[in-house]
């Protein structure tokens, strides 16, 4: 046998002499795509920051995010107060009888957790009476000096879009206040003193729209204590005994009544009639049930501002 056609020994693959893996060939249709998905989650995570940075931005700069329950430890302008006493833990959300306080979610940045209430889908009624959510709070975030809701300040109504006002119309309203899907509460003193029900299944008919005015709970207040101070001057006529008389004078405390928080006025209408507008006073506490009940559906004529109050100084 020749040499030439001898086996030849294969030599033994070692690091040195392993030949050089070959890149897959990555088509450009491939590449593409990957670029798109590299851009797209880039986009993603810009986004989030940038939501993450809008809800923090006003908590940083210590500004006012949210309309919050009654008592927050804030000022119009400073909520940091407010931010650093609340320990998220919802005792305010669960006793509250309309739902009315939320749980603030992750777009929120530093603001997570802590409580607020979005008054066109539910505001506070203050149908609890006692202020339930500033009892309950543990820490005095909502703070315990508040002994009446109209000693409360959470913002001040504005009328935000006169032209579309119906009273400003000259029009009334009829039927569902928000449509029968509409899942606000309310309570109806003359329905249910105790338990409020829904604002769907309490159909209006009304010559002028005042919904804003006959729902404010602080005009509410207003009509029963002159209810009270009727009573009062009638057992006084009557000669009733002194302990009904304390009674009576009792149910009045010293809110009784609170300062009127708005009212339906006169003005010359652009078709140079007399029409009425809502005008908000000083008695407002900016619960928002105003906001809530206005039944002009793409925005409502009338909004709650959450940097002003109605003694801020
Ligand atoms: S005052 Fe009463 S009704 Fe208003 S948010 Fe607090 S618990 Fe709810
Ligand atoms: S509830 Fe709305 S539409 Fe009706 S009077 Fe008030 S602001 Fe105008
Ligand atoms: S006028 Fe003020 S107090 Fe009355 S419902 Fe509107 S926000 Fe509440």
């Amino acid at each position: 046998m020749s040499d030439s056609k001898k086996p030849v020994a294969e030599k033994p693959v070692t690091k040195k002499n392993r030949p050089a893996k070959k890149k897959p060939v990555v088509s450009l249709k491939k590449r593409q795509s990957q670029r798109r998905d590299f851009i797209r989650s880039s986009l993603l995570a810009v986004g989030f920051v940038s939501l993450s940075l809008a809800g923090l931005l006003p908590v940083v700069q210590g500004r006012s995010a949210r309309l919050r329950p009654p008592g927050a430890l804030k000022t119009t302008l400073d909520e940091q107060e407010f931010f650093a006493a609340c320990i998220k833990c919802g005792q305010c959300v669960q006793v509250c009888p309309v739902n009315a306080i939320k749980l603030a979610d992750l777009d929120e940045g530093v603001g997570i957790g802590v409580p607020y209430i979005d008054a066109r889908e539910q505001a506070c009624d203050f149908s609890c009476d006692g202020l339930q959510c500033v009892l309950a709070c543990p820490t005095g975030a909502l703070t315990h000096d508040l002994d009446y809701p109209a000693d409360t300040r959470m913002g001040f109504a504005r009328m935000d879009n006169p032209k579309t006002c119906l009273a400003a119309k000259g029009q009334g309203f009829k039927g569902q206040v928000r449509g029968p899907d509409f899942k606000g509460l309310l309570r109806y003193d003359e329905i249910d003193r105790w338990n409020p029900i829904a604002v769907a299944d309490h159909p209006y008919d009304l010559e002028l729209c005042d919904l804003c005015v006959r729902q404010c709970p602080i005009e509410i207040r207003i009509a029963q204590c002159a209810a009270q101070e009727e009573e009062r001057a009638a057992a006084k006529q009557a000669g009733k005994q002194a302990g009904k008389l304390a009674r009576v004078a009792e149910q009045h405390g010293n809110e009784c009544p609170p300062k009127h928080a708005i009212k339906l006025q006169a003005i010359k209408g652009d078709d140079g009639l007399n029409r009425m507008l809502p005008v908000i006073l000083d008695g407002c506490v900016g619960c928002g049930v105003c906001e809530m009940i206005c039944p002009v559906e793409e925005s409502p004529s009338i909004v709650v501002d959450i940097d002003k109050i109605t003694d801020w100084t």
